[in-house]
């Protein structure tokens, strides 16, 4: 007999509601309609998950998590250089167009600037439309194409880091993740090992909108968890519910789409058996991966030293923040071609014979899997797009093994490659010099007709 764990009634098909383990604005996919009843899931999305997602919208928008259901004309307002933007879905921007008339000698200047992604038309077209009426007030006769040919700069290029300020509220926060370890105890049926008296104060603190209860009970019994304990080159939901009886503890670890990762302590005085219920969802490759979540001494290791709960995470939020902007920054191109190039020199000098398309792929993307984790250059990039990536390559690997093999060995007569991994050719910059990559670069662009330039193009569409 399932029981409502907020308000204790009995579930049953009349009352009972799907409840998302972590909400489903942030991705979340466990679900059952054994952890709350319809009544009190309604009012929880409305004291808890709707205040979480307030403080994590930004974030929601940033990474375009896919969801069941899709909320339309979603936006938060940002920062460039002082110019105040709208931040749309996946990374759509625009600025409000600034228009502004100076004297220039005898003559008059009308500028206008706008931020705007160079793939937002929509964007652009604000801009020369509120343009051209600015400047026929001062004369100009031509039609809005005449316009836009005069033009000297049509789009403002931006590379520049978006600001936010961002006010997060750090009881809500808490109070949202302790929800999510809640329901996901009761998704394993282990509601009971909960400690009453923390189960009580989040049933006060939930009740309603408004509620300013009290919860330092639950603030003490929580620690921020590093972010360094979760670099895997992915973003995901990662929960995690310990029964650990050398320490007399059952604590919850959640991290919601690796913004922020808290453990808490759900029972002080456990004394059950030693168990470990683990889920992690990738967010941007929608699949269920398996990780190593920190150890109870791992999380320790975090609160050693005596800082407050809001301390740590003000001291951690900007590079909790970096790391996820981290996964949607296009640095430049040009290296990622050339990393592709190098890759494909690096298979045919470590290797004797030709791969099969096969291992290539797995070594591939097994190899640049590796590499996001530690260079943030290569995050933009989804598994997907590494197997489009890997496919690629291997065309032109294969087609131009025999000839590469010949170059290399002439340049490289009795140079052998020991011991080398991808990773240790990337460290050495001089495994191949400016003269080998810049010719092999020449016969790919005379043969291939800038193949690799493409390739990055046809990736990302
Ligand atoms: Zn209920």
């Amino acid at each position: 007999m399932k029981k409502c764990y907020f308000c204790g009634v009995v579930l049953s098909e009349n009352n009972q509601a799907v409840e998302h383990v972590i909400p489903n604005s942030f991705g979340g996919r466990l679900k059952s309609k054994d952890i709350l009843c319809k009544e009190c899931n309604s009012i929880l999305g409305t004291t808890v998950d709707a205040k979480l997602y307030s403080d994590f919208k930004f974030f929601d928008i940033l990474m375009n998590i896919k969801k069941d259901r899709e909320t339309k004309n979603n936006f938060v307002k940002a920062n460039i250089n002082d110019t105040e933007i709208k931040l749309s879905k996946g990374l759509r921007y625009h600025s409000a167009p600034n228009i502004s008339v100076e004297t220039e000698g005898s003559g008059i200047k009308i500028k206008g600037v706008m931020i705007a992604s160079a793939d937002n038309k929509e964007a652009q077209d604000i801009l020369y439309k509120n343009f051209f009426n600015k400047i026929k007030k001062h004369g100009f006769n031509g039609s809005i194409d005449d316009m836009k040919n005069s033009m000297v700069e049509r789009i403002v290029p931006s590379d520049k880091w978006i600001e936010l300020d961002r006010i997060f509220n750090l009881d809500a926060i808490v109070l949202g993740y302790l929800k999510v370890a809640i329901g996901f105890c009761s998704y394993h049926g282990k509601l009971d090992l909960i400690d009453e008296k923390i189960l009580d104060t989040f049933r006060k603190a939930a009740k309603d909108k408004n509620s300013s209860e009290d919860i330092n009970l639950i603030l003490d019994n929580t620690s921020f968890i590093e972010q360094k304990y979760f670099y895997d080159g992915r973003l995901c939901n990662r929960l995690s519910l310990v029964g650990d009886k050398d320490n007399h503890k059952l604590y919850a670890v959640v991290g919601i789409c690796d913004i922020f990762h808290f453990a808490i302590v759900l029972n002080d005085n456990y004394s059950s058996d030693n168990f470990e219920e683990k889920y992690i969802y990738d967010v941007i490759n929608q699949k269920e991966i398996d990780f190593n979540m920190p150890s109870y001494n791992d999380i320790a290791s975090c609160r050693k030293n005596n800082k407050s709960l809001f301390d740590v995470v003000k001291e951690n939020s900007e590079n909790n923040i970096k790391y996820i902007m981290s996964f949607f920054c296009v640095f430049d191109l040009c290296f990622f071609t050339d990393l592709a190039l190098k890759y494909i020199l690096h298979a045919v000098l470590s290797y004797d014979e030709k791969m099969d398309s096969a291992s290539f792929e797995k070594k591939f993307i097994d190899d640049f899997c590796a590499l996001r984790v530690s260079n943030e250059q290569l995050r933009f990039l989804s598994d997907e797009e590494f197997g489009k990536l890997a496919k690629m390559s291997y065309e032109f690997y294969s087609s131009n093994f025999d000839y590469f093999l010949v170059c290399l060995r002439k340049v490289y007569e009795g140079f052998k490659v020991q011991n080398s991994s991808f990773h240790n050719f990337l460290i050495d910059d001089n495994l191949f010099d400016e003269e080998i990559v810049s010719f092999v670069k020449r016969t790919i662009k005379n043969s291939k007709k800038d193949k690799l330039d493409e390739l990055l193009k046809k990736i990302k569409s």
